[in-house]
């Protein structure tokens, strides 16, 4: 038996990435799993590569495109999991995005934009994926992705570092509101991963001036990284298996740092 077999989840931002990956460590374990994404082909593919892994450990695979900030896409969403595994018992809201501008320069579209999908897309994931637990009455796990720009704020990303500290609130009103209906609220922070997110704000980095050549504005940001690297997503994936799993039903309203030991709170 896997550590979250027979579990029915859905991850969000699931088509390459950090999401990715906790949706195949979760096929790992035994669970079923949806992986959602507004880039719905790729999506699909990471389903479709990941069958051979459901099969060979007793889950399922499905898969969703979904705008995490359209109400009724996510409604969809939930259906289509619910259609495939029966339930949903595990909702990943990991969809996110970031777009640096200095502080000086950063527009109300800049803002609304990465507050829409980050902290909007949270909420709306939160509440759609806990009208279903409810109806099942059955209970639930809801995981949301913060960061370390959730605990500190860094320059050149202060809105992706308020919709992320967005994300540390809505856990902790998730975890109060919602724990009469035995669901827990959990986060978890990563630091500095090596996926197409950063990659995108190293170029994006230097093309507003912060840094001047290639994989010099990562380098320095993670120069103080205590384990001495950038982490990968599967660096990640332990914590999010024990946040979907039995393990962690202890815990409510708290938000784990994976970052490697870049910001001790
Ligand atoms: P990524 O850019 O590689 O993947 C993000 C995925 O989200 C993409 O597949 C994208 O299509 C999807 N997405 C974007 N907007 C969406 C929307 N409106 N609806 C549905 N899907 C949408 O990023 P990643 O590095 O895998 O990041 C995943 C999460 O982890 C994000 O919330 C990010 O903020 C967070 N995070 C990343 C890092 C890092 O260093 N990479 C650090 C801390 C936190």
């Amino acid at each position: 038996m896997g550590r979250v077999s027979g579990r029915s989840c859905i991850v969000t931002g699931a088509a390459r990435g950090i999401g990715r990956a906790i949706g195949e460590a979760l096929l790992d374990e035994g669970a079923d799993v949806c992986f959602a994404d507004i880039d719905g082909d790729t999506a699909e593919r990471a389903a479709c590569e990941n069958e051979e892994r459901a099969d060979r450990n007793g889950g399922k695979v499905a898969w969703a495109k979904v705008d995490v900030t359209e109400r009724e896409q996510v409604q969809e969403m939930i259906e289509i999991a619910v259609s495939a595994f029966g339930k949903l018992d595990v909702k990943f809201n990991n969809a996110g995005i970031n777009k640096p501008m200095n502080l000086l320069d950063v527009t109300e579209d800049n803002w609304n934009t990465i507050m829409k999908i980050n902290g909007l897309g949270v909420l709306i994931g939160m509440q759609e994926a806990a009208k279903q637990m409810i109806r099942q009455g059955t209970g639930g796990k809801i995981v949301n992705t913060a960061s370390i720009a959730s605990r500190q704020g860094f320059d050149n990303v202060a809105p992706y570092c308020a919709s992320k500290w967005a994300v540390v609130s809505l856990t902790q009103s998730g975890a109060r509101d919602l724990a009469k209906h035995k669901i827990t609220v959990t986060g978890f922070a990563p630091g500095v991963v090596a996926t197409e997110m950063w990659s995108q704000l190293d170029r994006d980095l230097m093309e507003i001036g912060a840094s001047e050549r290639e994989g010099q504005a990562i380098a320095e940001f993670s120069a103080d990284i205590l384990r001495g690297r950038v982490a990968t997503p599967d660096d990640i994936t332990g914590t999010t298996t024990f946040l979907a799993s039995k393990e962690s039903d202890y815990m409510t309203g708290q938000v784990v740092m994976i970052d490697g030991g870049m910001v001790l709170v």
